[in-house]
Parts: C-alpha cells; sequence; structure tokens
C-alpha cells in the first residue's frame, strides 16, 4: 500500500528515499492525493449517475438503462470510472459508493416508472468487494424499501470473477437477490473465465458480452466466432444476451444476423442524464 511504502521509505533515511524515481515519487503522491480526495468526495456531493440506454434488436425499443458513475471534481474535471474504481476497491471506499449508487439508481427509476406508467430495467454495476461484503443482502432489501422501487425493475451486474470465487457463498447471495425478485447479469462477459459448470447453475438472466468482442465483428473472424458462440450458449440456457459497445452499423447489423437479443453502445444512445432518458421513454410510447 502507498502509504506504507512511502513511510518506510521514509524510515529508512534519506538515502534510500531517494532510490525512489522522481516518477515513482510523484505517482505515490498522485494515488494518495486521489485517496483524500475520493474520501471526500461523498461529502462534497461530487458523484452523479449517467444512464446509457439498452435496445431490444428485434423492436428497437428502449427496454432499459445501465448507470454509470461519474465523479466531477472541480478542479481537476470529470474523471473516467476506470481512473478511480480500483483506488476505491482497494481502500474499501467502494462500499459508501457503491451503495449510494444503488440507492440513486432505484430512486431515479422510481421517478421515471411513476411518471411514465411504463417499465424500464435500470441495471447497476456492483463490485466484487461490494458483493462480498457481508451485510450486502441486507442493504439491497433495505434500498429496496427505502426507495419503493419495484425489485424486477433492477438488473444488477456481476463479473465473472466475482461468480468465480467461493462459489458457494455466492450462490447463496444470488439466490438471495433473486428472491428479492431483482434480475442479474454477468457483465463483460467472455474477459474472465467462466465454469459453464456453474453458469447453468447459477440463477443468472443475462449475459453481456464484453465490446472487445463486438468490434471490428463484421471483419474480425475470432470475434466473430466467439460472439456466435456466447448467443448459442446464452439461447440453450435459457439467458438473455447483450452486445456492449456497438459503435458502428455493421456491428449492429452482424449482431443482427447473430440473432442477438439486445444491444448498447455509442451507435444507438451515449451515457446520458436522467432528463435525457425522461425524453427517451416518452418517445417509447
Ligand atoms: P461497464 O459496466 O462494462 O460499462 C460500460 C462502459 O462502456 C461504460 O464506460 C460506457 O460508457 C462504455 N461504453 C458504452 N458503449 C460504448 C461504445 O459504443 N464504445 C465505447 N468505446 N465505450 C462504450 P464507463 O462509464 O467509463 O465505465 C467503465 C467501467 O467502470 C464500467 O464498465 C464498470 O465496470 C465501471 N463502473 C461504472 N460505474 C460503476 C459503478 O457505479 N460501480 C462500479 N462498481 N463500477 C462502475
Ligand atoms: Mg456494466
Ligand atoms: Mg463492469
Ligand atoms: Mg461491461
Amino acid at each position: 500500500n502507498a502509504d506504507m511504502a512511502m513511510y518506510q521509505a521514509k524510515e529508512q533515511g534519506r538515502n534510500n528515499f531517494q532510490f525512489f524515481s522522481g516518477e515513482m515519487n510523484s505517482r505515490m503522491v498522485n494515488r494518495l492525493t486521489m485517496e483524500n480526495d475520493l474520501r471526500h468526495a461523498m461529502d462534497r456531493d461530487e458523484f452523479f449517475l449517467e444512464y446509457q440506454p439498452q435496445f431490444s434488436m428485434e423492436t428497437g425499443r428502449m427496454f432499459g438503462v445501465e448507470a454509470l458513475l461519474r465523479w466531477l471534481q472541480p478542479e481537476k474535471g470529470l474523471m473516467p470510472p476506470s481512473s478511480f474504481i480500483s483506488l476505491a476497491e482497494d481502500t474499501g471506499l467502494i462500499l459508501q459508493i457503491g451503495e449510494w449508487v444503488l440507492l440513486r439508481a432505484c430512486f431515479q427509476n422510481k421517478e421515471w416508472e411513476t411518471m411514465s406508467g411504463e417499465k424500464i430495467i435500470t441495471s447497476v454495476n456492483i463490485s466484487a468487494v461490494q458483493f462480498k461484503q457481508k451485510n450486502f443482502l441486507s442493504s439491497v432489501r433495505n434500498i429496496l424499501k427505502v426507495t419503493g422501487c419495484d425489485p424486477a425493475s433492477i438488473e444488477l451486474e456481476l463479473t465473472e470473477s466475482v461468480l468465480m470465487t467461493d462459489v458457494e457463498r455466492t450462490t447463496e447471495t444470488l439466490k438471495g437477490l433473486k428472491e428479492m425478485g431483482l434480475k442479474l447479469s454477468i457483465d463483460d462477459f467472455g474477459t474472465g473465465y467462466s465454469s459453464l459448470n456453474y453458469l447453468r447453475h447459477f440463477p443468472i438472466d443475462r449475459l453481456k458480452i464484453d465490446r472487445s468482442f463486438i468490434t471490428n465483428i463484421m471483419n474480425d473472424q475470432d470475434n466473430a466466432a466467439i460472439t456466435r458462440a456466447i448467443i448459442a450458449m446464452a439461447e440453450s440456457l435459457r439467458l438473455k444476451v447483450t452486445a456492449e459497445g456497438v459503435e458502428l452499423e455493421d456491428e449492429l447489423e452482424t449482431l443482427r444476423s447473430f440473432n442477438c437479443h439486445d444491444i448498447q453502445g455509442f451507435l444507438l444512445a451515449r451515457p446520458s442524464s436522467p432528463e435525457t432518458i425522461k425524453q427517451l421513454i416518452n418517445v417509447n410510447r
């Protein structure tokens, strides 16, 4: 851990401290600074959510959205999740942040559904640290209760690595979530490793095929083969399947020819504000 390394280096005296390259030193300082900023971000109200629409291939209808965390630092601007999620996980701050994300997303979902009278699925990314936490189930239960959100409208996105460690406890947690009426999906599918045997037994509703397999799918034979295989497997296991990161018309048409159920990507819609989603729901009707 960065604090410890810095402390030890200082303890060992000036000579040793100089042993660190300037670059390494400044990277540590950056990390410590970001950790400190992250600790305050919640109190300072610097987080917000964007929502990226997800569409049915067959009808072209927006059936739901994915909630995506945004951190606007007054001095540094918008920080992408890839720059701070792993730090939030290492420091345990993800527990508080993740709980806030789910709470916000559930409130928002309830508002959209009440306003429009339409069903809309909101998916929420759940970190491994969050999922493995002892009181995860009771935290989710409490958020559903407080927000009055329909559990059937919330889909939790988990990753393969989360599911494949400590399979017995994972299965219990998944069952608990299903009993509450939530939907469950596997995010970034294909990038981790999944035992197909467990996949069969987990109460999962959907696979989200990672963007890396969708890119250039009309030309890349390997990507096409992997994506077809995932869609075929999903079909026979009676799982839904979403292609992530669709950017090009040709990618979309190739996915259509593979009978891919659902699609998400910049070609169709970027992550947007709740107000924009509200308008899209109205267009839907
Ligand atoms: P993800 O869950 O796989 O989310 C999809 C990411 O792909 C989002 O990036 C989205 O903006 C991006 N994306 C969607 N369509 C396209 C496309 O057509 N082209 C390209 N190039 N990108 C596309 P974002 O918002 O930067 O999030 C990155 C990752 O950070 C997410 O990947 C997720 O793993 C994590 N993340 C985001 N929000 C949360 C959160 O609330 N909690 C946790 N634990 N992780 C989150
Ligand atoms: Mg996701
Ligand atoms: Mg993810
Ligand atoms: Mg993904």
